[in-house]
């Protein structure tokens, strides 16, 4: 039976972007190339230390939570094929949205598509076409610069988000509060679920 490996799974409140404010069951994938110098989740990054979980389980698991709403994220989920875990989400009723750096090939079926790109490790372009949401971490002031060349890509009905790096929140914000007003197509997406001290 098809298994993935799993490095945490929980019923929360999506803090973030687009969804944030709503309950979501989020599944968290091991593996992770991208490499990113903040990340807040390294121990995510090793594709075999995660025990493994079948897609049966998962669904069943996120099923039995009450949600209505499943984000798979890593880690970078793309690293799997995803397809089959998808087909078993959407045959117990629940959308499925994934948070993803693009840099791998897409697979799955999804009903949000949230692309954060990051500098380390360029998003294929197949993911840039098909983006629902665009949220750019915001790490020092050449992001903001950066985030308007991957903006250049995305499809035309992409919301664009920049969201401050937790641990440089102070200086970040400021300087996306300021980009937003002059650049008001950018949206700002704070970790609210840090704020309300959830996972
Ligand atoms: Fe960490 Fe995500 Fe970057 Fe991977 S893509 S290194 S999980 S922030």
């Amino acid at each position: 039976m098809e298994s993935l490996p799993v490095m945490e799974s929980f019923y929360t409140i999506q803090g973030e972007g687009f969804h944030q404010g709503k309950a979501a069951y989020f599944i968290r994938l091991g593996g992770c190339d991208v490499g990113c110098h903040w990340c807040d989740v390294p121990e995510s990054w090793p594709i075999d230390k995660h025990p493994k979980q079948t897609i049966e389980k998962l669904a069943n698991d996120a099923y039995s939570s009450g949600t209505k709403l499943v984000v798979v994220t890593g880690g970078e989920p793309l690293m799997h094929n995803l397809d089959g875990l998808t087909e078993a989400l959407h045959k117990r009723g629940l959308k499925t949205n994934i948070e993803t750096s693009g840099a791998h090939p897409l697979s799955g079926k999804w009903d949000w598509i949230c692309l954060s790109p990051k500098k380390f490790k360029a998003p294929l372009k197949e993911v840039f076409d098909v983006a629902d949401e665009l949220k750019v971490i915001v790490y020092n002031k050449s992001d903001l610069e950066w985030s308007q060349k991957q903006a250049s890509q995305v499809n035309d009905s992409c919301l664009l988000y920049l969201q401050p790096e937790w641990s440089k929140k102070q200086d970040s914000t400021e300087l996306i509060v300021e980009f937003v007003k002059k650049n008001p197509n950018w949206q700002i997406s704070i970790q609210s679920h840090k704020y309300i001290d959830v996972p």
